[in-house]
């Protein structure tokens, strides 16, 4: 698979998830405010286009990665994304820190 097809998938993965979404609001408006914490990316995000994953509730942008990383082949389970996104999370916070020194050592 070259990077034209991988673009291709994530396009349109983004574009199912976004009309999840739309779905979701459409049947319950409320969905769009509804507040919970994503188990995969960890932030606070709608309801609205959140899709559960093997007993794990997982965000409308964490639902388009997970998507195109089933396609794609490169996770085979949520608990694979889960953890991608906990080193980057990681990865995140070092450059955070790092920052952080940066300027208490001017
Ligand atoms: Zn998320």
């Amino acid at each position: 698979m070259n990077k034209e097809e991988e673009l291709k998938i994530i396009e349109d993965m983004q574009a199912v998830a976004q009309q999840m979404k739309l779905d979701d609001i459409e049947e319950n408006p409320d969905s769009e405010f509804d507040i919970f914490e994503c188990q995969c990316c960890g932030e606070e995000k709608p309801l609205a286009g959140s899709v559960v994953y093997e007993g794990i509730r997982v965000c409308n942008d964490c639902v388009v990665l997970a998507e195109a990383g089933f396609a794609l082949g490169k996770i085979k389970s949520i608990k694979d994304l889960m953890k991608n996104m906990e080193d980057k999370k990681l990865e995140a916070q070092c450059l955070f820190i790092k920052q952080d020194q940066i300027e208490h050592n001017n």
